[in-house]
């Protein structure tokens, strides 16, 4: 383990900041449209109070933050977590601006996030906590202004409580107030899969584009939650060879394969990959530097860095997270050869299926996970040939390729509306 690479002070909102500055400096954009497209539109902080289980009230603070809206209805996840900052959720609003951009779906960015510690909470606890923040987040959130959807620590049942609370509050059922949702409630066929969905979908093409077969190709994934176990899930079926995972407490790996399945219900008991029999303990950090074709982080923020990129032995990093990668380590990569498909692009699945949970709640109408399958793999064949093609238009790598596209796009549609008044 590198505790270096753990301790490593990351802003992940001067890191998204970097980031645009390198794409529109490429754009020539102006510095009036720099000015309006690199900061959110809104920061809403809310403080609030919950009844714990013991009767004691504690006052929580949550954040929803509105990146650029000119394309469309804000659109993001909700995170709870104990290191839940407003620049993490301002980084993350940005990121969720461009890679709806990405993509070409009609939304703006946003993102939510709540301070809190949700393992040691309990579920009534932290129905009361959402329904709460719910309310307290609800003069902004809505479906046609802003829908929410799961993220790091939060899933369907904690969406299904959303859309209950702002149904309540409206006086009649808003399902397409919230995306992720469960499918009784207006949630879509293919949701839970999406993500990692994509990440084969775009992992395929990059894999095309440098002639390595996916058949027999070493994965490893750092996190083991949502995304990351059904990447390893998907990658395995695909014919991959998932040589290592992780979750915070730890790293298993097996250069022969692990079975996603087997640790997938280790990991149900035990509550972690770590103890896993048919493999060796790695560090918590390893997964990242150990021999293998294709690495995913699928965890959080900031973990490949100036310290660790040049450790890195994979060929292609499928970014199932976001922000997993610093600018400083994006340049070594770039040198090594390493092809990164960024976040923006690579985990856009998550949100381009929630758009067509948005679009179906709309037209009181759902598709069979056939069509929102085919209709993703369109979405993210065109979305990598069209970064790629910029790519190979700049010399540039593929995250400097995605922002442009992107920011052009959200540039444009700022200026085409002008200025009010
Ligand atoms: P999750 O909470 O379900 O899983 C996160 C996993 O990462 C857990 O296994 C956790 O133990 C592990 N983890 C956290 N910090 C770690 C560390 N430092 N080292 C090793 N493991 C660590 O969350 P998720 O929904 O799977 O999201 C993971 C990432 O993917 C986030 O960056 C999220 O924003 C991004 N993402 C998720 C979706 C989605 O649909 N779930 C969509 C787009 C992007």
């Amino acid at each position: 383990m590198h505790d270096e690479v753990k301790s490593a002070a990351l802003n992940p909102y001067h890191m998204a900041v970097q980031q645009f500055e390198l794409a529109a400096d490429k754009l020539n954009l102006s510095e009036d449209m720099r000015e309006i497209l690199r900061q959110p539109k809104r920061e809403l902080t809310v403080n609030f109070p919950v009844r714990l289980d013991n009767g004691r009230i504690k006052t929580f603070t949550g954040y929803r933050v509105q990146h650029n809206v000119n394309r469309g209805p804000a659109k993001g996840g909700i995170r709870y977590g104990p290191d839940v900052t407003l620049d993490e959720v301002k980084a993350l609003a940005m990121w969720m601006a461009w890679k709806t951009a990405v993509v070409g779906i009609p939304f703006g960015g946003a993102k939510g996030g709540v301070i809190c510690d949700p393992k040691k909470m309990s579920p009534a606890e932290l129905e009361r906590l959402t329904r709460r923040y719910a309310t307290e987040i609800s003069i902004i959130i809505g479906p046609r202004s802003d829908i929410p959807a799961p993220d790091v620590n939060t899933n369907s049942q904690v969406m299904a409580w959303i859309m209950d609370t702002y149904s309540m509050h409206e006086g009649f059922s808003s399902p397409a107030v919230v995306t992720g949702k469960p499918l009784s409630i207006g949630g879509s066929e293919g949701r839970n899969d999406a993500t990692a969905t994509g990440v084969l979908f775009v992992t395929r093409q990059a894999a095309k584009r440098i002639g390595m077969p996916l058949q027999g190709a070493r994965v490893s994934i750092q996190g083991f939650g949502n995304a990351g176990s059904i990447a390893a899930r998907l990658f395995h079926n695909e014919g991959c060879k998932i040589v290592a995972l992780s979750d915070t407490r730890g790293g298993i790996y097996n250069e022969s394969g692990l079975e996603p399945s087997s640790v997938l219900r280790h990991k149900q008991e035990q509550g972690s990959v770590v103890g896993y029999h048919r493999a060796q303990a790695i560090g918590v950090h390893d997964a990242l530097e150990v021999p293998c074709d294709i690495l995913i982080p699928a965890a959080t923020e900031g973990v490949i860095t100036a310290t660790n990129a040049d450790r890195v032995l994979a060929r292609i990093i499928a970014e199932a997270a976001n922000g997993p990668t610093t600018p400083e380590a994006d340049e070594i990569l770039f040198k090594k050869n390493v092809v990164v498909i960024p976040d923006i692009l690579a985990n856009a699945g998550g949100v381009t299926v929630s758009y067509f949970e948005w679009v179906q709640d709309i037209q009181s109408f759902f598709w069979n996970v056939e069509e929102i399958t085919q209709k993703l793999e369109v979405i993210m064949n065109r979305s990598f040939a069209a970064v790629a093609e910029k790519a190979d238009q700049y010399s540039c790598n593929m995250r400097l390729a995605a922002n442009m596209l992107a920011i052009s796009r959200v540039a444009e549609a700022t200026q085409v509306r002008g200025i009010y008044p």
